[in-house]
Protein backbone atom coordinates (compact mmCIF):
# COMPACT_ATOMS: atom_id res chain seq x y z
CA UNK A 1 0.00 0.00 0.00
CA UNK A 2 1.40 3.56 -0.97
CA UNK A 3 1.50 5.51 2.07
CA UNK A 4 1.50 9.43 -0.06
CA UNK A 5 -2.31 8.68 -1.31
CA UNK A 6 -4.85 8.39 0.49
CA UNK A 7 -6.32 9.75 3.77
CA UNK A 8 -3.95 9.61 6.96
CA UNK A 9 -6.08 8.80 9.31
CA UNK A 10 -8.79 5.85 8.13
CA UNK A 11 -11.23 4.24 10.71
CA UNK A 12 -13.79 1.77 9.50
CA UNK A 13 -16.95 0.39 11.12
CA UNK A 14 -15.22 1.12 14.59
CA UNK A 15 -17.09 -0.78 17.49
CA UNK A 16 -15.41 -0.60 21.08
CA UNK A 17 -17.27 -2.28 23.95
CA UNK A 18 -16.17 -2.20 27.54
CA UNK A 19 -17.80 -5.58 29.37
CA UNK A 20 -21.70 -5.00 28.25
CA UNK A 21 -20.86 -1.01 27.77
CA UNK A 22 -21.08 -0.56 23.58
CA UNK A 23 -18.83 2.85 23.79
CA UNK A 24 -18.42 3.24 19.80
CA UNK A 25 -21.04 1.61 18.33
CA UNK A 26 -19.76 2.01 14.47
CA UNK A 27 -17.30 5.10 13.35
CA UNK A 28 -16.51 6.18 9.77
CA UNK A 29 -13.62 8.53 9.68
CA UNK A 30 -11.73 9.73 7.33
CA UNK A 31 -8.79 12.26 8.21
CA UNK A 32 -6.69 13.58 5.28
CA UNK A 33 -2.61 14.33 5.71
CA UNK A 34 -2.61 17.93 6.60
CA UNK A 35 -6.04 18.11 8.29
CA UNK A 36 -7.33 19.12 11.13
CA UNK A 37 -10.58 17.63 12.72
CA UNK A 38 -12.25 18.86 16.02
CA UNK A 39 -14.16 15.98 17.93
CA UNK A 40 -16.70 17.37 19.90
CA UNK A 41 -19.56 16.22 21.89
CA UNK A 42 -21.02 15.43 25.31
CA UNK A 43 -19.00 13.96 28.42
CA UNK A 44 -19.30 10.23 27.80
CA UNK A 45 -19.95 10.40 24.37
CA UNK A 46 -16.94 8.30 23.34
CA UNK A 47 -14.34 10.70 22.16
CA UNK A 48 -11.43 9.25 24.20
CA UNK A 49 -12.18 6.33 23.75
CA UNK A 50 -12.33 7.01 19.74
CA UNK A 51 -8.70 8.87 19.89
CA UNK A 52 -7.31 5.96 22.04
CA UNK A 53 -8.30 3.27 19.89
CA UNK A 54 -6.56 5.25 16.76
CA UNK A 55 -2.95 4.66 18.85
CA UNK A 56 -4.28 1.43 20.16
CA UNK A 57 -4.48 2.84 23.93
CA UNK A 58 -7.91 0.48 23.25
CA UNK A 59 -8.33 -2.41 21.30
CA UNK A 60 -11.17 -2.10 19.27
CA UNK A 61 -13.86 -4.87 19.68
CA UNK A 62 -14.28 -4.17 15.77
CA UNK A 63 -13.87 -2.70 12.85
CA UNK A 64 -10.41 -0.83 11.45
CA UNK A 65 -8.32 1.72 11.55
CA UNK A 66 -5.19 2.37 9.24
CA UNK A 67 -2.60 5.45 9.82
CA UNK A 68 -0.43 6.42 7.10
CA UNK A 69 -1.97 3.53 4.83
CA UNK A 70 -0.54 0.93 7.72
CA UNK A 71 -3.41 -1.23 9.02
CA UNK A 72 -3.07 -0.19 12.66
CA UNK A 73 -5.53 -3.02 13.73
CA UNK A 74 -3.66 -5.81 12.12
CA UNK A 75 -3.01 -8.54 14.17
CA UNK A 76 0.25 -8.39 13.34
CA UNK A 77 1.24 -5.31 13.45
CA UNK A 78 4.16 -4.03 14.96
CA UNK A 79 2.37 -1.72 17.91
CA UNK A 80 5.54 0.27 19.20
CA UNK A 81 6.47 1.11 15.72
CA UNK A 82 2.71 2.46 15.17
CA UNK A 83 2.62 4.45 17.89
CA UNK A 84 5.74 6.22 16.95
CA UNK A 85 4.24 7.67 14.17
CA UNK A 86 1.23 9.33 16.51
CA UNK A 87 1.57 11.78 19.06
CA UNK A 88 -0.90 12.02 21.56
CA UNK A 89 -1.12 15.01 24.04
CA UNK A 90 -3.72 14.02 26.74
CA UNK A 91 -5.49 16.86 29.51
CA UNK A 92 -3.03 15.48 32.72
CA UNK A 93 0.41 16.61 30.97
CA UNK A 94 2.04 13.33 32.32
CA UNK A 95 5.60 14.70 33.10
CA UNK A 96 7.87 13.04 35.37
CA UNK A 97 8.36 15.10 37.74
CA UNK A 98 11.73 14.44 39.05
CA UNK A 99 13.84 15.42 35.84
CA UNK A 100 14.05 18.98 34.00
CA UNK A 101 12.01 19.50 30.94
CA UNK A 102 14.92 18.45 28.73
CA UNK A 103 15.68 15.19 30.04
CA UNK A 104 11.15 14.57 29.49
CA UNK A 105 12.09 15.38 26.33
CA UNK A 106 15.07 13.45 25.56
CA UNK A 107 14.08 10.51 27.48
CA UNK A 108 11.56 8.99 25.74
CA UNK A 109 13.74 9.79 22.21
CA UNK A 110 16.47 7.74 23.68
CA UNK A 111 14.77 4.87 25.05
CA UNK A 112 12.10 4.20 21.82
CA UNK A 113 13.88 5.80 19.09
CA UNK A 114 17.39 4.76 20.66
CA UNK A 115 19.36 8.56 19.39
CA UNK A 116 22.26 9.34 20.98
CA UNK A 117 22.67 12.05 23.60
CA UNK A 118 23.37 14.96 21.33
CA UNK A 119 21.17 13.79 18.48
CA UNK A 120 18.33 13.62 21.14
CA UNK A 121 19.08 16.95 22.94
CA UNK A 122 19.33 19.02 19.82
CA UNK A 123 15.95 17.67 19.16
CA UNK A 124 14.26 18.50 22.19
CA UNK A 125 16.42 22.24 21.85
CA UNK A 126 14.24 22.81 18.42
CA UNK A 127 10.87 21.93 19.89
CA UNK A 128 10.89 23.56 23.32
CA UNK A 129 11.95 26.62 20.88
CA UNK A 130 8.87 25.20 18.40
CA UNK A 131 6.36 25.67 21.80
CA UNK A 132 8.40 29.18 22.69
CA UNK A 133 9.91 27.54 25.99
CA UNK A 134 13.62 27.53 25.37
CA UNK A 135 13.94 29.24 28.41
CA UNK A 136 12.81 26.69 30.46
CA UNK A 137 14.67 23.56 29.45
CA UNK A 138 16.70 23.38 32.74
CA UNK A 139 13.19 23.47 34.75
CA UNK A 140 11.52 21.21 36.57
CA UNK A 141 8.07 20.68 35.67
CA UNK A 142 6.58 22.16 38.99
CA UNK A 143 8.30 25.17 38.48
CA UNK A 144 5.95 26.09 35.27
CA UNK A 145 2.52 27.06 34.99
CA UNK A 146 -0.06 24.43 33.50
CA UNK A 147 -0.12 26.03 30.23
CA UNK A 148 3.76 25.74 30.28
CA UNK A 149 3.73 21.96 31.48
CA UNK A 150 1.33 21.04 28.52
CA UNK A 151 3.36 22.86 25.69
CA UNK A 152 6.15 20.75 27.24
CA UNK A 153 3.78 17.51 26.83
CA UNK A 154 3.59 19.22 23.10
CA UNK A 155 7.47 19.13 22.66
CA UNK A 156 7.79 15.87 24.01
CA UNK A 157 5.57 14.17 21.60
CA UNK A 158 6.95 15.91 18.37
CA UNK A 159 10.27 15.16 19.52
CA UNK A 160 9.54 11.91 18.39
CA UNK A 161 9.30 13.06 14.92
CA UNK A 162 5.09 12.08 14.51
CA UNK A 163 2.97 12.06 11.85
CA UNK A 164 -0.32 12.86 13.10
CA UNK A 165 -1.23 14.23 16.55
CA UNK A 166 -3.70 13.61 18.62
CA UNK A 167 -5.43 15.72 21.51
CA UNK A 168 -7.54 15.10 24.23
CA UNK A 169 -9.23 18.05 25.85
CA UNK A 170 -5.64 19.56 26.07
CA UNK A 171 -7.04 22.55 27.58
CA UNK A 172 -9.67 21.76 29.70
CA UNK A 173 -7.12 21.36 32.68
CA UNK A 174 -5.99 24.86 32.49
CA UNK A 175 -6.85 27.81 34.17
CA UNK A 176 -8.50 30.09 31.41
CA UNK A 177 -5.70 32.42 31.01
CA UNK A 178 -3.20 29.84 30.36
CA UNK A 179 -5.31 28.31 27.84
CA UNK A 180 -4.55 30.97 24.49
CA UNK A 181 -0.61 29.71 24.70
CA UNK A 182 -1.59 26.19 24.07
CA UNK A 183 -3.77 27.18 21.56
CA UNK A 184 -1.40 29.37 19.92
CA UNK A 185 1.29 26.68 19.32
CA UNK A 186 -1.45 24.10 18.26
CA UNK A 187 -2.52 26.85 15.61
CA UNK A 188 1.03 27.13 14.89
CA UNK A 189 1.42 23.14 14.37
CA UNK A 190 -1.70 23.14 11.97
CA UNK A 191 -0.24 26.04 9.90
CA UNK A 192 2.36 23.91 9.38
CA UNK A 193 0.53 20.83 7.96
CA UNK A 194 0.14 18.66 11.11
CA UNK A 195 -2.27 16.26 10.82
CA UNK A 196 -4.44 16.68 13.85
CA UNK A 197 -7.52 15.16 15.57
CA UNK A 198 -8.36 16.92 19.07
CA UNK A 199 -10.93 16.51 21.25
CA UNK A 200 -12.27 19.91 22.70
CA UNK A 201 -14.54 22.50 23.90
CA UNK A 202 -12.86 25.48 22.55
CA UNK A 203 -15.32 26.38 19.99
CA UNK A 204 -13.32 29.28 18.63
CA UNK A 205 -10.40 27.24 18.37
CA UNK A 206 -12.40 24.56 16.07
CA UNK A 207 -13.83 27.72 14.01
CA UNK A 208 -10.74 28.92 13.53
CA UNK A 209 -8.40 26.45 13.13
CA UNK A 210 -10.18 23.51 12.39
CA UNK A 211 -11.14 21.96 8.91
CA UNK A 212 -13.78 19.94 9.51
CA UNK A 213 -15.91 19.38 13.06
CA UNK A 214 -17.11 15.91 14.25
CA UNK A 215 -19.96 16.29 16.57
CA UNK A 216 -20.14 12.50 18.50
CA UNK A 217 -22.98 11.52 20.66
CA UNK A 218 -23.66 8.10 21.91
CA UNK A 219 -20.85 6.50 20.69
CA UNK A 220 -22.03 7.33 16.75
CA UNK A 221 -20.89 10.68 14.56
CA UNK A 222 -24.07 12.21 14.55
CA UNK A 223 -22.92 15.13 12.31
CA UNK A 224 -19.61 16.61 10.66
CA UNK A 225 -18.80 18.87 8.51
CA UNK A 226 -17.19 22.88 7.88
CA UNK A 227 -16.70 24.39 11.34
CA UNK A 228 -19.05 27.19 10.16
CA UNK A 229 -22.29 24.23 9.55
CA UNK A 230 -21.48 22.31 12.40
CA UNK A 231 -21.16 25.08 15.10
CA UNK A 232 -22.43 27.95 13.09
CA UNK A 233 -25.81 26.01 11.53
CA UNK A 234 -26.04 22.91 13.11
CA UNK A 235 -28.34 20.48 11.50
CA UNK A 236 -29.43 17.95 13.99
CA UNK A 237 -31.37 18.60 17.00
CA UNK A 238 -28.90 16.38 19.66
CA UNK A 239 -25.91 19.36 18.21
CA UNK A 240 -28.14 22.33 18.56
CA UNK A 241 -28.92 21.27 21.85
CA UNK A 242 -25.38 20.30 23.30
CA UNK A 243 -23.91 23.73 21.84
CA UNK A 244 -26.74 25.48 23.83
CA UNK A 245 -25.68 23.91 26.72
CA UNK A 246 -21.55 24.64 26.01
CA UNK A 247 -21.51 28.16 24.33
P1 LIG B 1 -15.69 11.05 26.48
O1 LIG B 1 -14.23 11.19 26.24
O2 LIG B 1 -16.52 11.46 25.30
O3 LIG B 1 -16.14 11.74 27.72
P2 LIG B 1 -15.04 8.29 27.00
O4 LIG B 1 -14.53 7.74 25.73
O5 LIG B 1 -14.04 8.67 28.03
O6 LIG B 1 -16.01 9.51 26.68
O7 LIG B 1 -16.01 7.27 27.70
C1 LIG B 1 -17.12 6.70 27.03
C2 LIG B 1 -17.65 5.57 27.89
O8 LIG B 1 -16.69 4.54 27.95
C3 LIG B 1 -17.99 5.95 29.31
O9 LIG B 1 -19.20 5.29 29.65
C4 LIG B 1 -16.83 5.40 30.09
O10 LIG B 1 -17.22 5.05 31.38
C5 LIG B 1 -16.44 4.19 29.29
N1 LIG B 1 -15.01 3.86 29.41
C6 LIG B 1 -13.99 4.59 28.90
N2 LIG B 1 -12.80 4.01 29.15
C7 LIG B 1 -13.08 2.87 29.85
C8 LIG B 1 -12.28 1.82 30.40
N3 LIG B 1 -10.94 1.83 30.26
N4 LIG B 1 -12.90 0.83 31.03
C9 LIG B 1 -14.25 0.80 31.14
N5 LIG B 1 -15.06 1.74 30.64
C10 LIG B 1 -14.50 2.77 30.01
MG1 LIG C 1 -12.76 12.24 27.25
Amino acid sequence: MDSTDGPEIEIRGLHKSFGDNHVLRGIDLEIARGEVVCVIGPSGSGKSTLLRCVNLLEEPTAGQVFVGGTEVTDLDVDIDAVRRRIGMVFQQFNLFPHISVTENLTLPQRRVLRRDKTKAAEVARRNLERVGLSDKADAFPAQLSGGQQQRVAIARALSMGPEVMLFDEPTSALDPELVGDVLAVMRQLAAEGMTMMVVTHEMSFAREVADRVVFMDGGVIVEEGPAQRVVGDPQHERTRNFLMRIL
